[in-house]
């Protein structure tokens, strides 16, 4: 059984959605960072204000204030954790080795959501959020490969990588992240 777990995949593979299924499941604090995000702008707060802009053009907003994000719901949490939409590039990978260090509480799996990119870009148009207008996921899918993706090798380096078929129903794709990430290593 696995309590400390990274999610991994591009925007649109539904990390969200199993993130959530599977954080309920086990009992996990689910930590997406887009959706902190999305709430300190609703509320209309200083940092809000500062994330919109950068969102709206589907970048990424600043590792400093993501990884303040992070280390606070960290520390302040006892028990088993899931990670949805952190680390997004290598600089926010190592400052993650470093909390997770002084935290002594090391990655037991990443789950890796692989989807065709047709069905992303499907997915995506559909779902109808702020940031999801095509030209805004065409750079979202850009920074996914070009900053995110890297951290696939940094993982798998570290036999942490657990890879999962994102095509299907919401409860066929939650039924083998669930038996995948159960599995001892
Ligand atoms: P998706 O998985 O569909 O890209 P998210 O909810 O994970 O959606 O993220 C939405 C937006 O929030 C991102 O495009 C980015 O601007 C911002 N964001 C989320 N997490 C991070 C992060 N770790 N670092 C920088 N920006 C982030």
């Amino acid at each position: 059984m696995s309590d400390r777990l990274l999610f991994l995949g591009p925007p649109g593979a539904g990390k969200g959605t199993q993130a959530q299924l599977l954080a309920a499941e086990r009992n996990l604090l689910h930590l997406s960072t887009g959706e902190l995000l999305r709430a300190e702008v609703q509320a209309g707060t200083e940092l809000g204000a500062e994330a919109q802009a950068v969102m709206t053009r589907g970048e990424l907003v600043s590792d400093a204030l993501v990884l303040a994000i992070v280390r606070a719901r960290l520390l302040n949490h006892d028990g088993g954790w899931l990670l949805d939409g952190f680390p997004r590039n290598l600089a926010q990978a190592k400052a993650l080795s470093q909390l997770l260090e002084e935290l002594q509480q090391p990655i037991e799996h990443v789950v890796l959501l692989h989807l065709d990119d047709g069905i992303l870009l499907q997915r995506l148009l559909s779902r109808g959020r702020d940031d999801d207008n095509e030209e805004v996921i065409r750079n979202r899918l850009e920074v996914y490969r070009e900053q995110t993706a890297p951290l696939i090798a940094l993982y798998r380096q570290l036999g942490l990588i657990r890879e999962v078929e994102a095509e299907g129903a919401v409860e066929v794709v939650a039924g083998r992240v669930s038996q995948l990430v159960g599995q001892p290593l």
